[in-house]
């Protein structure tokens, strides 16, 4: 009997493997037609000083809208995509297309930090690190202006690679956040070697913020190991005002999230942006 069970199971595990390979091989085949057909789109979404909310920056973030199938979420393409390589070719448009609205925006007096995400497979080429630089200086933008973030997990599956590719990019004078930090490994000591100027703490953490003491703990704590490092926090993922008053109180510089605004459209972030400006003036 345990004999038959053990076949059926082999059994079993090889059509799922077999499905999943179906699924990977058809996925790469409409990642790699979605880059020869251009069906990939950016949306942005501001982040702001939680204190003055001033918007000091935007997230760009790819949108896949597929002919026939709709909707297909990053977090499903962006994985096959790093795995076979092609990832190379899509933060490669991802930066140019960031940048030419930058361009736009700059040309409309609209001041916005651009901050893009790279994939840990992006740092261990030489090539997206000439590529950033060749492009800013073409447009004659300021490396200052441009922020990379980095997820703790990306940079640590090649961290000696990353670290170079980093340094390099930071004595450009471009921003590197560490994206999502707190779903990682990252202990302070390391935390402390890295070439970081911003930690983003991931939503997880302030989903959990309220009523749960324990949570409530630990955001504090980052953020006061940020400013021991001197590195800025952006929260990510506020959605209420609960979450808010505690990370003011706990003197958490940047947020970003629903709270404030959803990933948008370039026309719509133009109209936020002037919005602001005429709350102020
Ligand atoms: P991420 O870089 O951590 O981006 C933040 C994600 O959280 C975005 O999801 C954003 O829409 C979502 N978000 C922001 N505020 C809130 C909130 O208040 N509540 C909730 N529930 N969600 C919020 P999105 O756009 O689906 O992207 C998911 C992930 O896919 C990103 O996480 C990033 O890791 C990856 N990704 C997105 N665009 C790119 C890209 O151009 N290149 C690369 N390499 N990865 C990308
Ligand atoms: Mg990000
Ligand atoms: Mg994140
Ligand atoms: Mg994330």
């Amino acid at each position: 009997c345990a004999k038959e069970k053990g076949k059926d199971q082999f059994a079993f595990y090889t059509k799922e493997m077999e499905e999943k390979t179906l699924y990977y091989i058809h996925m790469v085949n409409r990642i790699r037609k979605a880059i020869e057909k251009n069906e990939f789109s950016l949306v942005y979404q501001p982040f702001i000083d939680l204190e003055t909310k001033e918007i000091l920056g935007v997230e760009a973030l790819i949108r896949w809208n597929h002919p026939t199938d709709g909707y297909i979420s990053p977090v499903d393409f962006i994985p096959i995509a790093e795995s076979n390589g092609m990832i190379t070719q899509i933060t490669k448009w991802v930066i140019k297309n960031a940048i030419e609205q930058k361009v736009e925006w700059k040309n409309k007096d609209v001041h916005l930090k651009m901050s893009v995400n790279l994939s840990g497979n992006d740092l261990v080429r030489e090539e997206i690190l000439e590529y950033i630089k060749s492009i800013i200086e073409d447009k004659k933008l300021k490396c200052k202006d441009f922020q990379i973030e980095i997820t703790e997990t990306a940079m640590m599956s090649n961290l000696d690679k990353a670290v170079d590719t980093l340094t390099k990019l930071r004595e450009l004078g471009v921003q590197i956040a560490l994206d999502d930090f707190g779903t990682g490994y990252s202990s302070l000591n390391y935390i402390k070697n890295l070439p970081i100027d911003v930690l983003k703490m991931d939503r997880d953490f302030i989903n959990t913020i309220i009523n749960e003491n324990e949570e409530e703990a630990l955001v504090s704590y980052v953020i006061k190991l940020a400013q021991a490092l001197n590195l800025k926090v952006i929260a990510e993922g506020i959605e209420t005002k609960e979450q808010e008053a505690f990370l003011l109180k706990n003197k958490c510089n940047m947020g970003q999230g629903y709270l404030y605004s959803k990933p948008i459209d370039p026309k719509n972030m133009e109209k936020i942006y002037k919005k602001y400006l005429s709350n102020i003036d």
